[in-house]
């Protein structure tokens, strides 16, 4: 089951003062990196002979399941934290017919709902990131900047249930062990500030995170409590000898803007915390200018409309007959 996920490019920044790749998994079908895992896990249920899907979602994997989920023939029900979800992923669900549940809860209660319904009910296949398949997927990407820049220095990813580093951190593991690459890259989590369990406990030298009951930041995709795959995600940290980095949401916002501004990249606030991250960890040092680091930007400015908005610019309202004089008065004053 494909829509040509995958293959996504990998766009050189020249103004954050790095050496510093990004990899715009906005290009990819439903606008995410979670087509890359979507791919295969629907194939899976379809050769198992399901009929239906399920996931929890703070977004983007519910558009990814209902896409995907449609073009296997398949119902798909998706499982979503009433009023926590950005405009464009709802969109997406409701344009590829999925069946929406809403929950009066956060992502995590929204989950264990999909585990009690996989425990006592097994015709529906559950498609959250503890599903082995998607993760297999996920790893391609570390295939891609190989075959692109070979083995980057060091990999700053978006850590929100905490599949996705640890997917791509394997993907680069599995190709030094087919003896195709000789190194892995240093693996760097970044979490905004209020929902940062596993970079904390990293940052502290705790084995085990302390879970948030609320998580909360504008980032909606990484805005995740307890983290299921926390102890991959710490593996794939320490094994690489990475590290993890918070931030705060005027840190996302403002990387969501200079993204855009500068690079001509829109990006979604989850996404905007790998920027975020990367310019405090060039600040700390934790990273240098010269080093490759490719950063993952996970999803698309356009999930999430709102926080578009809030970047604000100059906007007018003028009678036809008046615009030529605003634009000569805006070019005298300059930006
Ligand atoms: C799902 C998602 C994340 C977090 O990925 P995990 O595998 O849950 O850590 C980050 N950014 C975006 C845009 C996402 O959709």
């Amino acid at each position: 089951m494909s829509l040509e996920e995958g293959n996504t490019p990998l766009i050189k920044t020249s103004t954050f003062g790095g050496n510093f790749l990004a990899k715009f998994e906005g290009a990819n079908p439903t606008g995410s990196f979670k087509d890359r895992g979507m791919s295969v896990a629907v194939s899976n249920a379809s050769n198992l002979g399901y009929r239906a899907v399920m996931a929890a979602s703070t977004g983007n994997t519910a558009a990814s399941a209902a896409a995907y989920a449609a073009r296997a023939g398949m119902r798909s029900f998706i499982i979503l934290p009433k009023g926590k979800i950005a405009l464009g992923k709802l969109a997406q669900s409701v344009l590829y017919g999925a069946e929406v549940i809403e929950v009066e809860g956060n992502f995590d209660e929204g989950l264990e709902a999909v585990l009690n319904v996989h425990k006592t009910n097994g015709t529906v296949y559950p498609l959250n990131s503890f599903n082995p398949w998607r993760l297999e997927g996920q790893k391609t990407l570390a295939f891609e900047v190989v075959e692109s820049v070979g083995v980057p220095d060091t990999v700053v990813v978006p850590v929100g249930n905490a599949g996705n580093i640890y997917a791509i951190w394997k993907g680069f593991v599995e190709l030094t062990q087919v003896g195709l690459t000789e190194r892995v890259p240093r693996m760097i989590g970044v979490q905004a500030e209020g929902a940062s369990p596993i970079a904390r406990a990293v940052l502290e030298g705790r084995e085990i995170p302390e879970f948030t009951e609320s998580p909360e930041t504008i980032a909606s995709a990484i805005r995740i409590g307890k983290p299921v795959n926390w102890p991959r995600a710490m593996r794939a940290i320490r094994e690489s000898n990475g590290t993890a980095v918070v931030v705060t949401d005027e840190e996302i916002l403002l990387a969501q803007t200079e993204m855009a501004r500068r690079e001509g990249l829109g990006v979604e606030p989850a996404s905007a915390a790998t920027l975020a991250g990367y310019v405090k960890l060039l600040k700390l040092g934790v990273v240098s200018k010269e080093e490759l680091v490719v950063g993952v930007f996970t999803g698309h400015s356009l999930k999430d409309p709102d926080s578009m908005m809030r970047a604000g610019t100059r906007r007018f309202l003028v009678p036809p007959s008046e615009v030529l004089k605003l634009v000569e008065g805006e070019l005298r004053v300059g930006r």
